[in-house]
């Protein structure tokens, strides 16, 4: 029986949100149900995000203000855990000091036993050390009831030391699951109605390099391909230095694998690329994007900007502009750079000044803007296939979906169509969404 209440909040990338599915499973085992009323809880974790400055600073003030329940209920026990928790450790302790918990990302498995010493011995529990094999990503998370989605990790950590990325520092070494763990994994997330996966990696293309057996990304995708019942394939992020022509040609020849791409160029410089050490070039990102736009015509392409990163001149970044203006990607995340602890860049100077920066940004996002809505309304008229996922959050009424290119797709239907694959044709392109309606045979 489930007597005791969890809240948790979560800041940052899909791994983060991934990584707190995996926790509240785990103490569900210990008696604890899941709430969104933090007065509720006997159990508070915050699952942080470190990779930039300002996701830090959130999940810090959101620590600060939870931890006043504990005025009103002695017994409550606050966690603090993440690539956040991994990055401060004890370190946690002198800025908020009534936290019990800090465990880092190495450690989620091990919750439940650090939970029950809280709990037993009321002492603050602290591990943030690193583990030489793959633990948490192998608890099986099921699903929420009704889900048509689900994100699977099929790797941990990464190997890549961009120069402003702290990941690597927080999350270890890069690190692959077996391909046999990933493929139970699915079927079972199958078995609870999920039509659909997003496959989980700091740079999934280089997956399987360092598995004892003959094992890599694209033979992976293929077995999971052939999964019955499964009825799309999505995966994030692909590191453009390692996509090879075989994924390429992936997004031709099989099926279920959607046709988008995440793929992060961070800059269009190739003197800040090589100071980033990301290991291509523009002209090397370039010629990826071609050959995915030649091999699949409709490709949608996702990336990542940094701006001002230390040393970016007004002219390298005009070469990001320039490069964007090429490619016109259909969506872009962009940020400002964030001098990170223990990282190469931060050796070097910040020496773009913050107004800078958000000139920067600000023209930079502008630009994107314009190509999202325009590529969105050259879909007017199409027809697009869309995976019904439920009500759509803006209207009560409208159903919502995406396509295959990840767009969101909203239109009138009822919720028996939930779950289903139904052919919508577009009828208006916002920026940030489409709208249309169901197209009938
Ligand atoms: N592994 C992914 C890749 O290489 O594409 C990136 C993961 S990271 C969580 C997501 C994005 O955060 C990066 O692509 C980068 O644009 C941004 N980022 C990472 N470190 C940053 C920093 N120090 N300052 C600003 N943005 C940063
Ligand atoms: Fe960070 Fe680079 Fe690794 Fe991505 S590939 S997680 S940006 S170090």
């Amino acid at each position: 029986m489930k007597d005791k209440h969890l809240y948790i909040e979560t800041f940052g990338c899909q791994m983060n949100v991934h990584d707190s599915e995996q926790m509240a499973v785990l103490l569900s085992e210990m008696g604890y149900a899941l709430t969104d009323n933090s007065q509720k809880a006997d159990l508070i974790l915050i699952n942080g995000c470190s990779i930039r400055e300002k996701a830090e600073q959130k999940a810090f003030s959101e620590l600060g203000r939870l931890i006043r329940l504990k005025a009103k209920n002695p017994n409550l026990i606050v966690g603090f855990g993440g690539c956040l928790a991994q990055h401060w450790g004890r370190k946690v302790y002198s800025r908020v000091r009534d936290v019990d918990l800090v465990f880092g990302t190495h450690n989620i498995h091990r919750l439940p036993e650090m939970v029950a010493a809280c709990q037993q011995e009321r002492k603050k529990i602290t591990r943030t050390d690193f583990s030489s094999k793959i633990t948490s990503l192998n608890i099986f998370a099921p699903p929420p009831q009704g889900s048509i989605s689900a994100f699977v990790s099929i790797m941990q950590g990464c190997d890549n030391y961009c120069a402003y990325c702290v990941v690597p520092y927080l999350r270890g070494p890069e690190m692959s699951r077996t391909p046999d763990d990933i493929i139970d994994e699915i079927k079972k997330l199958v078995q609870h109605g999920v039509k659909e996966v997003t496959l989980l990696g700091q740079n999934v293309n280089s997956y399987g390099r360092k598995l004892n057996r003959d094992c890599n990304f694209v033979l992976l995708i293929q077995r999971i391909n052939e999964i019955d019942g499964l009825e799309r394939i999505r995966f994030t992020t692909s590191h453009p230095k390692d996509l090879s022509d075989d994924l390429i040609d992936c997004f031709a020849r099989v099926p279920k694998i959607c046709e988008h791409i995440h793929m992060a160029v961070q800059s269009g410089s190739n003197r800040i690329l090589k100071l980033m050490n990301r290991g291509y070039t523009a002209e090397d990102f370039l010629e990826k994007v071609e050959k995915l736009r030649h091999a699949c015509p409709h490709i949608s392409i996702t990336s990542d900007i940094i701006v001002g990163f230390p040393g970016e001149t007004q002219q390298n970044y005009q070469a990001t502009i320039e490069l964007m203006e090429k490619i016109r990607f259909d969506l872009l995340f962009s940020f400002k750079y964030s001098a990170r602890a223990g990282t190469a860049a931060q050796k070097l100077k910040d020496n773009v000044p913050e107004d800078e920066k958000n000139q920067r940004l600000n023209f930079l996002q502008a630009l994107q803007n314009r190509h999202t809505q325009e590529k969105h309304t050259a879909l007017e008229g199409s027809v697009q296939e869309v995976l019904v996922e439920g009500l759509s959050k803006n209207s009560g009424q409208d159903m919502t979906g995406r396509a295959r290119s990840w767009k969101i797709v909203n239109f009138k239907g009822g919720s028996e169509l939930i779950g289903k694959m139904v052919n919508v044709e577009i009828t208006c392109g916002y920026l940030h969404s489409l709208r249309g309606k169901i197209k009938e045979d």
